[in-house]
């Protein structure tokens, strides 16, 4: 994929909800196109829905991009920025594309059933381009006041997409869009594209539920005299069953999944891989991510979402984390034993949390697993003197070998029951030193310790 010379970005979420991973992948094939091409990645609140926008769910998106590594450049609220809307919507009316209507729903609704019985599609039939001024002033007299749609030119609005490739939509069976409700408030679509051009936007990643969109902005775009960003719509996430996503499913929300314990990491490879050609694989960065991901690779099928899939993805991520990252993660977590530590025990952990059961292992106390006295008794008694190091594991166990005759799981088995009270593990040899003679030496007595 050749760079492309720093392009600006946005995400555009809706304050009504938190992020799931769903709409977290807009977010992250921004960002990742932002980083890999050093482009600037703006944030921006489409908070034109009044009633459903909330500033706690903006503050919490904020929180949800931080944890996944998405640092904004610039944010921007959609409800600032209301008088470049009407600036925009004011020229839109003055050059005759944007026009009064004052149907109401339940007229809509029905003037679309019986086109729907006539075997006619249900576009909107432009009455109100045909109102005279006499029956405009009646409306206003009758206190109704007007919603606004947008004059669509019928012909088809072509594009090349950064997934699709070629992409095309007959403007001709749309209806024309209503970008101003009878209230006087936004709908999504204008604001979005005067915010694009303000913001200088030149690539738009979104998702293909947007498909349609793009070609009546295009044409919104044409009308203001701009220039139309590159656009690219990537596939939606359904559930491993198939079901769409919707932010009713909280178990799915990137707070719950940081919650359940999940790699940010994890959750971004698994977002920007899952249902493209590329395979789904651990990484240590989202930089390195960034250079994984190509757009043109992301399948035009939806992709499915599998929890197991994240649970197996997020326990290689954190297998193969390196010290430094995990170095201030153990700190806060109380817990020392630095890289040895880490080394040790990393590829036995599912998710990091787990580590804390190893430090106790090592630090705490465990209660030992003893089947055979004697012949615990005959493995300290060979135990070499002095501190435990890295030599210390192959000297003991052939010692132990030489004297009881075991080998094998019949040699390490008690030796791992007895020290750790578990039948599973990591190697236990860079464990030694860790624990220390002393609390190896009363572990095989058979005391809690
Ligand atoms: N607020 C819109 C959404 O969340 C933004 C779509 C876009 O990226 O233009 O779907």
């Amino acid at each position: 994929m050749a760079l492309i010379p720093a392009p600006t970005v946005r995400f555009a979420p809706s304050p009504t909800g938190r992020l799931h991973i769903g709409n977290a992948r807009p977010a992250l094939f921004n960002w990742l196109f932002a980083l890999r091409h050093g482009g600037r990645f703006i944030l921006r609140f489409d908070d034109t829905d009044k009633e459903r926008s909330t500033q706690a769910f903006a503050e919490g998106i904020a929180e949800d991009l931080g944890w996944l590594g998405v640092a904004p450049h610039a944010v921007f609220r959609q409800s600032d920025r209301t008088a470049l809307y009407d600036a925009a919507s004011d020229r839109l009316r003055a050059s005759g594309r944007l026009y009064a209507c004052y149907e109401t729903p339940d007229e809509l609704d029905r003037r679309r059933k019986r086109q729907l019985a006539r075997g006619l599609p249900p576009i909107y039939d432009r009455a109100g381009l045909r109102l005279t001024d006499a029956e405009r002033a009646a409306h206003a007299a009758e206190g109704r006041a007007p919603h606004w749609r947008f004059l669509l030119e019928p012909r088809q609005v072509a594009w090349t997409d950064l997934v699709r490739g070629d992409a095309h939509v007959d403007c001709a069976s749309l209806s024309d869009p209503v970008l101003i409700r009878a209230d006087g408030g936004y709908l999504y679509t204008l604001p979005s594209v005067v915010d694009d051009l303000d913001m200088g936007i030149t690539h738009v990643i979104r998702g293909e539920d947007h498909v349609t969109n793009t070609a009546v902005q295009i044409q919104i775009i044409e009308a203001l005299g701009g220039t139309a960003p590159v656009f690219g719509h990537h596939n939606l996430l359904t559930t491993a069953s198939g079901e769409g996503l919707s932010k009713r499913l909280g178990h799915l929300s990137l707070a719950s999944l940081r919650d359940a314990g999940m790699e940010p990491l994890a959750v971004a490879a698994l977002a920007v891989l899952v249902g493209s050609a590329d395979a789904v694989r651990p990484v240590d960065s989202l930089d390195e991510l960034a250079g994984l991901v190509d757009l043109a690779h992301v399948s035009r099928a939806p992709a499915r979402f599998d929890e197991a899939e994240l649970e197996h993805l997020n326990a290689r991520v954190v297998q193969q984390m390196p010290w430094e990252a995990a170095a201030p993660r153990l700190a806060a977590l109380g817990i020392g034993g630095g890289e040895a530590f880490w080394l040790a025990i990393r590829g036995n952990l599912a998710r990091l949390s787990d580590v804390e059961g190893w430090w106790r292992i090592v630090a705490g106390e465990v209660e030992p697993v003893v089947e055979d006295r004697d012949f615990l008794a005959a493995a300290l008694a060979s135990l070499p003197e002095g501190n435990c190091d890295a030599g210390t594991w192959k000297l003991w166990t052939d010692a132990v070998k030489a004297t009881t005759g075991a080998k094998g799981k019949a040699l390490f088995m008690p030796l791992r029951r007895a020290l750790t009270g578990l039948d599973h593990g990591p190697e236990l040899g860079p464990l030694l030193p860790l624990m220390g003679r002393d609390r190896i030496a009363r572990r095989l007595r058979g005391e809690k310790a």
